[in-house]
């Protein structure tokens, strides 16, 4: 009959990210019957392995997640039953034939639709593509092809990535993945702003004075910092993870939820965007530090990484949005590494009360009277306002309270990982959350000239302490915004 079968090839499936992330995200879906009733998942990657050894390997990282669920093995056992391997080359024409011979032995004549995941390293991606768009397409269905980041260091080397990859694939067929994208609470941003009056309205320069977007984690490279040291914290988190939300945060009304009307509101706000200036760029790179009996290394004391590497681990931004909305509101950002603590989230503060009845309850700091949305976007998820309240008694005492929506205790449900949702989409054609070419285009466009003159100009991180707060540098670049981090606040 002319049924539909999906087969999904992993190419790299020897690899960290397969078997961290993939693999389980799959048989997640798989579990909560999302894939469809016919689909194949093949590993490919140099490596030898047998179809036993890949299922070895991969039913190590499978987690039942309602581990009281009695046909959780059950379950397993039929998706391991489904994963197959094939070893090749990455820029082997052959090879691809051999594994695209295989994969229409599982289609048995059906229609066949070909996900080829890619999580390989950057220097092979255009072999892979190549090889698999020419000898393992799909004769009769879609092909698509799904890229893990980087994405290019900068605009020229992105543009040509770009340019190498649509040698082979059409638009249609190119699925750049941010799993920042696929968050739940990154998801919801929409939601919260466009369906509640109580935000919509508030959301430009009348009543905003600033927005950050903050990305922390407690851990240095720890001996990964190979790939890390190449292209650093802005790179890995400020000009994707953390646009792509700005993006999302501040664009227009889109016509609809289609992908492209999504997608077109996201590109004009990044096309209003000012390029970054070298003076509103703080970096910092974490050294030592002893803390009781214990030393934490310095970021040059990981192995995989030069003596003398100037690779910011840690950077704060101002950016700014020409446009009428924005205008004038600075778009703090910061992100680093071996900081104190491990989080992302957007936090929105508000402007004061004008002639607030109440100010001199808060003495001489106005800023303490702030109101403040935080979307806390990992760990815990949770929204949660900033007011200011009277502490119940006789007298009159403010203090700030949080309206709290945190998700652990309003809904029962495991959030799901970010690359389930991705990759549910990728399966049903959703582009919404993958990055457009001319999206990326203008997202490498804000920050290559300030790359371009970190790295020319060689300027030497400032460094502080693993486990720290961060460089100062940090504050004195949002002070001269008339901004504090909210993250730092000591909560009165
Ligand atoms: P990985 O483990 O380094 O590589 C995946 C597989 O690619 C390896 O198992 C290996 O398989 C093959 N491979 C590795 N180096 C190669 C080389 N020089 N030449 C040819 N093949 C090579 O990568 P990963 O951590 O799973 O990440 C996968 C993708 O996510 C990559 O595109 C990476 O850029 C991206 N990414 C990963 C991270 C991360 O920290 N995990 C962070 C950012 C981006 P065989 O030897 O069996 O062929």
């Amino acid at each position: 009959g002319n049924e539909s079968t999906v087969s999904i090839t992993v190419v790299g499936a020897s690899g960290d990210l397969a078997k961290k992330k993939i693999f389980p995200a799959l048989f997640a879906l798989y579990y909560e019957d999302c894939l469809p009733k016919h689909f194949t998942i093949y590993g490919y990657a140099r490596s030898k392995m047998t179809d036993a050894e890949l299922r070895n390997m991969v039913s190590k990282t499978l987690t039942c997640r309602i581990d009281k669920r009695e046909n959780c093995n059950v379950k397993m056992d039929e998706f391991l039953g489904r994963c197959f391997y094939h070893p090749g080359q990455y820029d082997s024409q052959e090879n691809f034939a051999e594994l695209d011979k295989k994969l229409k032995e599982h289609e048995v004549g059906r229609i066949s639709n070909r996900l080829f995941y890619l999580s390989i390293p950057p220097n092979i991606f255009v072999d892979a593509v190549k090889c698999a768009s020419t000898s393992a397409s799909s004769a009769n269905g879609w092909t698509r092809v799904i890229v893990e980041k980087p994405f290019g260091r900068d605009s020229e080397s992105s543009a040509a990535l770009t340019k190498s990859l649509k040698q082979y694939l059409t638009e249609d067929q190119i699925f750049r993945i941010d799993h920042y994208l696929g968050k739940e609470l990154v998801e919801n941003l929409s939601v919260l702003r466009f369906s509640n009056l109580i935000f919509e309205p508030l959301w430009s320069r009348q009543y905003i004075r600033n927005v950050q977007l903050i990305f922390s984690e407690d851990f240095g490279t720890e001996g990964r910092g190979g790939y890390f040291d190449h292209y650093g914290i802005i790179r890995d988190i400020m000009q994707n993870h953390l646009l792509q939300i700005l993006a999302l945060f501040a664009m227009e009304t889109p016509v609809s939820l289609d992908a492209e009307d999504i997608r077109n509101e996201k590109v004009k706000v990044l096309r209003s965007m000012r390029p970054i200036q070298l003076e509103d760029v703080v970096i910092g790179q974490y050294k030592s530090h002893t803390k009781g009996n214990v030393k934490y290394p310095a970021y040059t004391d990981d192995k995989t990484v030069p003596k003398d590497s100037l690779t910011p681990t840690f950077a704060a931004a101002a950016l700014f949005i020409d446009n009428a909305r924005w205008d004038g509101v600075p778009f703090l950002m910061k992100a680093g590494k071996a900081l104190h603590t491990k989080r992302a989230e957007i936090r929105v503060q508000f402007r004061h009360v004008p002639g607030n009845l109440y100010n001199r309850n808060f003495g001489t700091d106005l800023d303490r009277a702030t109101n403040e949305l935080v979307i806390r976007v990992q760990p815990d998820e949770a929204i949660y306002l900033k007011i200011n309240n009277k502490v119940p008694g006789l007298g009159m005492k403010l203090d700030r309270s949080n309206l709290n929506l945190h998700y652990a205790a309003r809904y029962s449900k495991e959030i799901p990982d970010a690359y389930e949702r991705l990759l549910l989409d990728a399966i049903e054609g959703e582009r919404r959350l993958f990055i457009r070419s001319d999206e990326l285009d203008a997202a490498w466009s804000l920050f290559t000239p300030v790359l371009k003159e970190l790295e020319e100009t060689k300027i030497n991180p400032e460094y502080y302490p693993y486990g720290s707060r961060g460089p100062v540098g940090a504050h004195y670049l949002a002070a001269r915004y008339g901004v504090r981090w909210g993250d730092l606040a000591i909560e009165q």
